[in-house]
């Protein structure tokens, strides 16, 4: 910071106490240390060196009188955060759900505001103690403010703790017992007009001061120079075009960002997003109120945590921490740093958790077995099978850490607090560190999380525990700096105007924000603020109705009194969220009446001689990439055609894009629909001799771009987000049902022996027990509820199906189960099993079909009947297509499966039916055999192994087709493509014939 410093009120008078007592001590009252080391700083640059002058708050100087003391009687200063805690606790000790504030007690606004109210009665030299019950309009409000003081005070003395306002006391106390402890005669105070004080603290300057402290003038609200050759004021159309403005005026003017000072009224809006845009258009800057942790990611990732114990340990909080790449999984696994945030976060999902502490080691657990045991019936090498399985290991051994550190609830379900802030503190070692403002974030959380362990023990419920936690990562800030160097400075308004900068910039100046305040004291309501002043006698206690907003103004007042340079009001004139018109504020008339001299001016004659506001299209140099295309695009002479030949150039995806909505919405069938260039046989199963399977090709037949997405392209469908109420999803519940069908049948000890419906409904239950036992420690259940909802649904379903078992009994006789063909089903050894795909031959060429029979019965010497089973709704199946088009033919490929594997274990095949069998309550237990001739089976093959063969893969032509398919989001609206694509089907293409036919024909 080079630029000399224009010498405001304060730095005239210091400079002039400097030079009349240039060698002794002196020392300048300061709100804060950071507005001091400002002031002194200003100062020097302004061309006053000064010796033996030193800033100080009331609270530093308390501290040097009574901080040795307090620390030999074993006493801690608490922090900010640590003194909330105790309020806290305080009300959890005292309010009941029925009290006063009971309702409210563990919102955490109630806390701020019960520790700010009891503060403020001790600052005015009161006690909670002293409050008059008939002051107040309940009595019950005063009897619970004075239980939590002595509960908040017990909680100090016990712990031999202290919070400032106690230093304050105790040095005051101090210097009345041992006035050698005063300040000696030689140091100078000086006191800057306007620095306001307590009662408490006004008591404490008394007892140190040898004398009255030197007063220096500020400079008064009415002198504020301003004069329209430095004051200007600014608009722009929101509060982000506000701050481009700012960075632009950096830019156009050559500005040193070390002369720049961004003063703001609305912190929690003005200070993200000049961090944000500061970052993006790479301008270094300095925070007085430090930047947000929660930018960092492991703030977020915490937040992520603390959200995940808070629910019940639900899965998505941690699946969002897995993909926003916030877990650092090298700290958990040796290969960790291999896995990306998406492999990590999809192999998380894929284990199917939902929620639940033990669910989530189980399912992790159950998803790495299954995955295991999948990769060796590919046939891969163990070090293969490892390889594939790195994301998993390395987000479960992450788990693990997690689960490890955090400590376990109580059967009341309660944890310690400070046993969970040592958890907060040893996760930070498990998350992502990638950027300075990371690692001085994890610095941070570490300190408040130690903070918070050092605490007394305090058990809480589990979720309330976090939620406390939660609040104090949430409102953690770090890396809050005074001016530096080549930095742009950000502050509130009531802490800017320090530094001494030659350009500084007021934002937030609409009135929707400013004056900000006005509302009263949630606790302590002004009328009993003036009936407790009456009661005492005093005016001790402030009101606070209004005073916030006149504290705003003053602040702004204060502000444009002592600031010198260049100083530029801003306000945005349009609220984007709401889309409303926003206006400026009062503050803003006045400074325009000023600088017009127009005492009687109004916001119509400032609206006209304002000028257009700065909106998102620079008017000089961009910023950045966004900014430089706004302004080129919408240049005056502009030349459209010639502007989009440039951005497709710079952009060749936008010039994909526009191609592919224009392609698609022509009549021809194009790449963008779904055309392949396909060498050929590339993908037609009858020549690459790869098995395909009844799903596979149902699929095709239901949609060809699902087909291509899912087995040309290999795409997994997005994992669905699972109920979090419900055990077990469709697919666990048909396998629960399978495997007890089973279990059922094959130990059935004779299978022809007559089916006695009691007996077989006790050994069915008995079954249905141990597999539901087993499914339970398999998949643990989000909750009894969900368990026993799904168990009770269970057994009436296999009330359904048992009771079709017996009246089938007299003509059928269940024989084989669950015989798997083909590698991917698994291994051979049982009946009729093989481990190889069966060649089906058909009209239209042989192909390997692989799969699984779920039953075949026996209906007599040489008779057959080939089950699947279908444990959802029959709505789907249609009777009077018996294929569907295609969308229904497993039962004719099984029924072909069925007769080879029978053969070639040589039983007679006469006569052989395959169907579906609906053996659940939603089905009724109906079996469905649809009719349907081998022709029709060879000519609905034949289609689709030629639609493959041509390399065509349009999207449905029925939206309803669209209803449950998982790549919805890749197509986008059903309607529209399933129009389109029947269009294109009927235009003529000769890629798409086969498909015709398959739509075409009616079975
Ligand atoms: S959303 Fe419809 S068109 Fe798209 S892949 Fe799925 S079924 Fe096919």
């Amino acid at each position: 910071m080079g630029a000399a410093v224009e010498r405001n009120a304060l730095l005239r008078e210091l400079a002039a106490f400097c030079e009349a007592h240039p060698v002794d001590e002196k020392i300048l009252l300061v709100p804060s240390f950071p507005v001091g080391t400002q002031v002194l700083d200003a100062l020097a640059r302004s061309g006053c060196p000064h010796l033996n002058l030193r800033p100080a708050t009331v609270f530093s100087l308390a501290h040097g009188v009574a901080g040795a003391a307090l620390a030999a009687e074993g006493r801690e200063t608490l922090s900010r955060a640590q003194l909330l805690a105790l309020v806290e606790d305080a009300c959890d000790q005292v309010l009941e759900p029925d009290s006063y504030f009971g309702a409210l007690r563990e919102r955490p606004g109630l806390h701020r505001a019960l520790q700010a109210t009891l503060n403020e009665i001790r600052r005015a030299g009161l006690t909670p103690e002293q409050l008059p019950s008939d002051a107040l309009e309940d009595p019950r409000k005063a009897r619970e403010m004075k239980a939590i003081g002595r509960a908040y005070r017990d909680a100090l003395e016990a712990g031999k703790l202290a919070d400032p306002l106690d230093v304050l006391a105790a040095a005051t106390r101090m210097l009345r017992e041992n006035p050698g402890l005063k300040l000696p005669r030689s140091a100078r105070v000086l006191r800057p007009e306007g620095l306001e004080l307590s009662t408490l603290e006004s008591a404490f300057l008394d007892a140190l001061l040898p004398r009255p402290a030197t007063l220096l003038e500020v400079d008064a609200a009415e002198d504020a120079p301003l004069t329209p050759e430095r004051v200007f004021l600014a608009c722009a159309s929101g509060e982000e075009n506000e701050v481009r403005a700012v960075f632009r005026r950096v830019v156009d003017e050559r500005l040193a960002l070390d002369d720049v000072e961004i003063a703001i009224t609305d912190d929690a809006a003005y200070r993200p997003l000049v961090y944000e845009l500061a970052a993006q258009a790479g301008f270094p800057c300095t925070f007085a109120d430090g930047i947000p942790a929660t930018f960092s990611r492991p703030a977020q990732g915490v937040l992520d945590v603390l959200d995940w114990f808070a629910a019940g340990y639900p899965e998505r909080p941690l699946a969002r921490l897995f993909g926003a790449g916030r877990a650092n999984l090298a700290a958990a696994h040796p290969r960790g740093a291999l896995v990306g945030p998406v492999r990590a976060a999809r192999a998380f999902r894929r284990a199917g958790i939902v929620r639940g502490r033990d669910r989530t080691r189980a399912r992790l657990a159950l998803d790495r077995a299954r995955l295991e045991r999948r990769a060796a019936a590919e046939g891969l090498e163990p070090d293969a099978i490892a390889e594939r399985l790195v994301p998993l290991d390395a987000v479960a051994a992450w788990v693990d850490r997690l689960l490890a550190i955090t400590p376990v609830p109580d059967l009341e379900g309660r944890v310690d607090l400070a046993a969970l802030a040592r958890a907060g503190l040893a996760l930070t070692d498990l998350l992502d560190v990638a950027s300075r403002l990371d690692g001085m974030a994890r610095e941070g959380l570490a300190r408040l999380f130690a903070e918070f362990a050092a605490l007394p023990p305090r058990r809480l419920p589990l979720a309330e525990a976090a939620a406390r936690l939660r609040e104090a990562v949430s409102t953690l800030a770090v890396a809050s700096s005074t001016p530096l160097p080549g930095h742009a400075h950000v502050a509130r308004i009531g802490s800017a105007g320090w530094s001494g900068r030659g350009h500084t910039f007021v934002l937030g100046l609409d009135e929707a924000r400013f004056p900000a305040g006005g509302a009263q004291d949630p606790v302590l309501l002004d009328h009993e603020r003036e009936a407790v002043n009456q009661r005492l006698g005093s005016r001790p206690l402030p009101l606070r109705r209004g005073t916030g907003a006149e504290e705003s103004r003053r602040a702004l007042a204060a502000l444009l009194a002592r600031v010198r340079g260049r100083l530029v009001l801003s306000y945005s004139n349009r609220d984007f969220l709401q889309d409303a018109e926003q206006f400026p504020s009062s503050a803003v008339l006045d400074v325009f009446r000023v600088l017009e001299v127009r005492p009687r001016a109004g916001f119509r004659d400032l609206f006209e001689r304002e000028g257009a506001p700065a909106a998102f299209r620079p008017a000089g140099e961009p910023l950045d990439e966004i900014e430089f295309w706004l302004a080129a695009l919408h240049a005056p002479a502009i030349d459209h055609a010639r502007a989009t030949c440039e951005v497709e150039a710079a952009y060749p995806w936008i010039a994909d894009g526009r191609e592919a909505v224009e392609a698609r919405r022509s009549p021809a069938f194009t790449k963008w629909d779904g055309r392949l260039t396909v060498r050929p046989g590339e993908l037609d199963p009858r020549v690459t001799r790869e098995p395909t399977s009844a799903s596979r090709l149902q699929l095709l037949a239901k949609s060809p771009r699902a087909y291509f997405l899912k087995y040309v392209l290999g795409l997994a469908e997005p994992d669905e987000e699972r109920a979090v109420d419900v055990w077990l999803d469709p697919l666990e519940y048909g396998r629960l049902f399978h495997d007890t069908a089973f279990d059922f049948f094959t130990e059935r000890k004779d299978p022809d022996a007559p089916f006695e419906i009691v007996k077989e409904t006790a050994r069915l239950l008995k079954v249905a027990d141990r597999n539901l036992a087993r499914m339970r420690a398999e998949i643990p259940p989000p909750s009894e509820v969900a368990f026993r909802q799904q168990r009770d649904a269970f057994l009436a379903d296999l009330d359904v199906f048992v009771k079709g078992e017996a009246k089938s009994a007299a003509t059928s006789s269940p024989r084989f189960f669950e015989v798997p063909f083909g590698r991917s089903h698994g291994s051979a050894g049982r009946d009729l099993a093989s481990a190889d795909p069966l060649e089906i031959r058909a009209d239209g060429g042989a192909f390997l079909l692989e799969g699984k029979i779920d039953r075949i019965d026996a209906e007599g010497a040489g008779a057959w009947a080939v089950w699947d089973y279908k444990t959802g709704s029959e709505r789907q199946f249609k009777d009077s297509m018996p294929l569907n088009r295609g969308r229904q033919i497993q039962h004719a490929l099984y029924a072909r499966a069925a007769a080879i594997l029978l053969r070639r274990s040589g039983y007679r095949v006469e006569s052989l039916r395959s169907g579906y069998y609906f053996p659940t309550r939603k089905g009724g237990g109906r079996r469905v055999v649809p009719e349907v001739s081998d022709a029709d089976v060879d000519a609905t093959l034949r289609d689709l192994f030629d639609l493959l063969a041509s390399g065509a893969f349009p999207h449905s032509t029925e939206s309803r087709d669209c209803d449950y398919c998982g790549f919805r989001m890749a197509c986008g609206d059903p309607d529209d493509a399933a129009r389109r694509s029947k269009v294109k089907c009927g235009s003529g293409e000769p890629l798409l014939e086969a498909l015709r036919a398959l739509e075409d024909r009616d079975v």
